[in-house]
């Protein structure tokens, strides 16, 4: 039994080490304009393609010591590390499942389809924080996930999609804002894009919550970066990563917070 386990857990997690190996590509690539459904990953240094048995997911990176077998430069640490952080979430969420009745209680397609959405957004993140960039593959893949746990979950479509067209409405807005005073572009369309499967997942009111929140943590990063000298007012700051870390925070403690700000007021 603890073998079978055991071997589950494992299949599970190195499954998602591909998974992270996959949208690695799909963030090099759709930084650099390039299609990532066509040709077999290369080496970024000496452009030699890279041999199945050298992209297997954390193992060929250990094996190679972290280079390239043609020309020996160095291969990114980012993509063995953010393929270690995949496995061992595979590990720890599978652990969780086994021990937590809560967990178990929840249906099987409501676990599969959030860790999913959870998982993409953190590479949305480290997209963002690698290139300033979020990439429309995971937007969209985004949005179909959301619109499948609507369908599944058969609640209503009415408070999503309010949610939706609020975000949208108040992020244009304030771009729009933005531009006539600062006279140039100081949100991204990346961000407002991906607004719209994160609104529509979390609903009404969490979004309004997660905007709030992205601005709270935002500002506070911005503020920190300002007086570690490394920003100077005016310039771009990526705001995905939080909206996404507002957005994962309103998803999970959501409720509580709503609980407690309005026990606070009234
Ligand atoms: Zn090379």
């Amino acid at each position: 039994m603890l073998f079978y386990e055991l071997s589950l857990a494992f299949l599970f997690s190195f499954f998602l080490s591909i998974l992270a190996s996959f949208f690695n590509v799909v963030i090099y690539r759709t930084a650099r304009d390039e299609s990532f459904s066509k040709g077999r990953s290369k080496c970024e240094k000496c452009h030699k393609q890279i041999a199945w048995y050298d992209n297997i997911p954390l193992l060929s990176f250990l094996l190679l010591g972290g280079k390239c077998r043609y020309c020996h430069k160095k291969i990114s640490a980012v993509y063995f590390l953010s393929e270690l952080v995949a496995f061992l979430l595979g590990i720890v969420s599978y652990l969780a499942y086994v021990y937590s009745p809560f967990l178990q209680g929840l249906a099987i397609w409501q676990l599969a389809v959030y860790f999913l959405i959870f998982f993409i957004l953190m590479f949305a993140l480290l997209a963002d924080l690698q290139y300033l960039i979020v990439p429309d593959f995971f937007v969209a893949l985004l949005l179909v996930l959301a619109i499948l746990a609507q369908i599944l979950s058969s609640e209503s479509w009415f408070l999503p999609i309010i949610a939706v067209f609020f975000s949208t409405a108040f992020f244009y807005g304030l771009s729009f804002l933005a531009s006539k005073i600062l006279k140039k572009d100081a949100l991204g369309m990346g961000d407002i894009k991906l607004m719209i499967p994160l609104s529509f997942i979390l609903s009404w009111p969490k979004t309004i919550l997660s905007i709030f929140l992205a601005f709270i943590i935002g500002g506070f990063f911005a503020m920190l970066a300002l007086i570690a000298g490394k920003k100077k007012f005016g310039q771009v700051l990526p705001f995905a990563p939080f909206l996404i870390l507002a957005a994962m925070i309103s998803f999970i403690f959501g409720e509580a917070i709503w609980k407690w700000y309005f026990g606070f007021l009234f």
